[in-house]
Order: C-alpha cells, then structure tokens, then sequence
C-alpha cells in the first residue's frame, strides 16, 4: 500500500480498512475524503467518483491528539521557534495530528515568550510541519512538594495579574493550565481561567480529596498526569486522585509501562468515561539514551526512562503517541475503540474541539493514522493529505 501525495480529485476513497468509528469497528470499511474533510463513512463503496486507496485491512484511526507533550526528536519547545516547530513534526510522524505545546515553569519572562512562538505556531492552523492547537501551562502555580522534574525555584502562587500578563502574551491560544489547587488563590484563579475559555488542570498538587474537590466546584475540569507528581490514593487519604476520577474530569494517563503499572490504566479506563492518552514527551523522545537538559536541569535516559540527574525524579517521558496506544491495547488489554478514544475523541472533546477533531465521521477533519497489524503507523493524513511515515 502507497500512499499517493500527488492527488488531486474532488473526493478521494479509502477502502478495505478496519475503520475505527465513535460506533465501533467497521471492517472492510470505506471513508471518503474530499478537500480537508471526511465526508462519508461505510461499509459499502460509496457512489462516489474518485481514486480509490485500497488499505489491505489495515486499522484506520482518527489521529492522535496530544494534550501534553514537551520536545521530541532531539527538540525542546522551551528552546527556540523552530525546535517548538521541529518536536511538533516529530510527534506527526508517530500520528500525532495536532497537539498542545506544553510549557514547564520558568520565570515569567520566558513563559511570555514561548506563549508568543505557540501563538504564531497555532495561527499558522494546520500547516505541512504539524497542526498546533494551542500552549499548556505546566505551571507556574504549582507546589514544590510535588514538583517532580519542574524547577521549584520559578513556582509562583496563584496570581491574576501574572496570569493577565500569560493570557496577554498567548494572544488567545492559550489553552490550558496546570495548577496546585491548594495554594493560596487556587480557586480564584480557576474561576479566571474558567472565564477565559481555558481548561484549569490540577497536577503537581499535594491537595486533598476535599480540595480538590473544591477546585472541581470552581471548575477545573482535567487531571495532569494523573497519580505522577500528585499525593498517592490511600484508603484514608483519598486526594486528589480519587476526587479527579468521581469528579467526570479528564484524567492524562502517561502510559509508557514506568510512570503506570498497566493494571491501573485498565482499572481508570473501567472506571471513568474520559481517560486520555498523553505523551509527557521531552526532547529525548525518539532520540535513544543519554543526556540532556530540562527546564535547566540535567537528565539522564537510559532504557527510554527519563530521570533528573539531581534527585532521580522522573522527567517526563519518551513517549510517542502510537506506543501509548500499543501498550493500552496490549499491556493493557484494553480494546482498540477506547485506546483510541483516549488517544483522539476524548483529547478533542476536552478542548471543545470534538465536532472538529478526533473520529472519522462525516464533517471532521481527515486527520488520520494507518496501523498494521502490530500497531504500527504506516501512514498519517493531516487534513487530508498524506504526510509520509514515522521517522523512528
Ligand atoms: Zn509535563
């Protein structure tokens, strides 16, 4: 099976794939595309003229969106214009066909500016190099207790006026922001960000259950990486952890097989409605083992496990999207229709976006990923137009 680049026909056809629908699995199944969108979807050929793709029974997913990711390929977003640039094109490559930029703490006048290269990047919509939805916030209102691999020495209470100043710089494509919610002005500032048409998400908390149930009330609507850089689940200590699972939020799961153990991503896909797939991915994604600087510390990968030199705190991951979905499927045991949800509809629909992005049905965009029997991206269409296989 070859992709053509070169067509240009008012509808093009896909057919004989295993297409992964909202309504479940149609084999043998057929989409057509004409211009940037899907407009039909069936088990039969649809009376349509046009060149006809015949995908041999390979999986047809919506592509993948990813709501956290920092860097890949040897590219860090906090670096520069281009490498922010560059580790969006790598992730595209793993069928990642839009994405956050996700931007951990550092000193306000950092943050500014790399919201300004998200903002040009997300103006620029779904162009040949990747499709920027907009920034993440990885602070810089989070708790020191549970830092993790961010740096304490640029966390910040809760305050309006940075956060006016953040939305300024981001000239309305800022889209999400993590938060302690037992700091001081927590609820305030979810109430703001709220206003603003920004997802609050709590994460690098030590917050209690009833906290955080107090954060949901004034409207944080998503978990961070749930269990990482959080208080632990404990029978008499529910935290934050079972607060974000009860409270109908959307809760990132970095499922790489080292930040979860398999049986519990199963258990919060059994438990809730909305799991996503994220990536957490560093600059060491794809790149292999070695060292490497975050967020002004040093890292070391060894065996894909990314650790900060200093305190052994996991540092992000090197996690692509398509091997999110692998291990969901098959360390996990989970079906191929909630591995993508989690990986595409549930990501949408937490930005709002989900009659634009994220399933193959009519009107979406046609933002789709083709998997072999393994798994395995073979190819990637981004609005429409083939993009070309992983380059790792
Ligand atoms: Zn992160």
């Amino acid at each position: 099976m070859t992709p053509d680049a070169g067509i240009a026909a008012p509808a093009r056809l896909l057919g004989g794939g295993r297409v992964v629908t909202p309504e479940g699995i149609v084999s043998d199944g057929w989409v057509a595309v004409r211009g940037e969108r899907i407009t039909e979807v069936t088990s039969e050929r649809p009376g349509l003229e046009g060149p006809v793709l015949d995908l041999e029974g390979a999986w047809l997913l919506p592509g993948f969106i990813d709501l956290h990711m920092h860097g890949g390929g040897g590219h860090n977003v906090a670096e520069s214009p281009r490498a922010m640039e560059e580790a969006v094109a790598f992730h595209r490559g793993h069928g990642t066909t839009a994405t956050l930029v996700s931007l951990m703490t550092a000193p306000e006048g950092a943050l500014r500016e790399q919201l300004g290269w998200a903002a040009a990047l997300t103006r620029r919509g779904a162009g040949s190099r990747g499709h920027v939805l907009g920034s993440h916030l990885e602070g810089p209102f989070l708790s020191p207790r549970r830092r993790g691999a961010q740096n304490a020495a640029h966390m910040l209470a809760p305050d309006d006026a940075v956060l006016e100043r953040l939305l300024d710089a981001a000239e309305g494509t800022l889209r999400m922001v993590t938060l302690a919610p037992e700091l001081p002005g927590a609820p305030g500032l979810i109430e703001a960000l709220g206003a603003a048409g920004v997802v609050a998400a709590l994460g690098h908390s030590d917050a209690t259950y009833e906290q955080a149930r107090a954060a949901i009330q004034a409207g944080a609507r998503h978990a961070t990486h749930l269990f990482n850089a959080m208080a632990p689940l404990l029978h008499r200590e529910p935290g934050l952890v079972l607060a974000a699972l009860e409270g109908g939020l959307t809760c990132e799961l970095i499922n790489d097989g080292i930040h979860l153990h398999p049986a519990v991503v199963r258990l919060v896909f059994d438990l809730i409605e909305f799991p996503a797939l994220v990536t957490d991915a560093i600059d060491a994604t794809g790149v292999g083992d070695g060292r490497f600087w975050l967020g002004g510390q040093e890292v070391r990968v060894h065996a894909g496990e990314a650790r900060l030199m200093a305190s052994g705190s996991l540092a992000g991951s090197t996690l692509t999207m398509d091997r999110a979905l692998r291990n969901a499927v098959r360390s996990s045991g989970l079906s191929i229709e909630r591995a993508s949800a989690a990986a595409s509809r549930v990501p949408a629909r937490a930005l709002g976006l989900e009659r634009e992005l994220g399933a193959i049905a009519p009107g979406r965009r046609a933002d789709l990923v083709v998997l072999d029997d393994d798994l395995g991206v073979t190819a990637v269409m981004a609005g429409g137009a083939w993009c070309g296989t992983p380059d790792a």
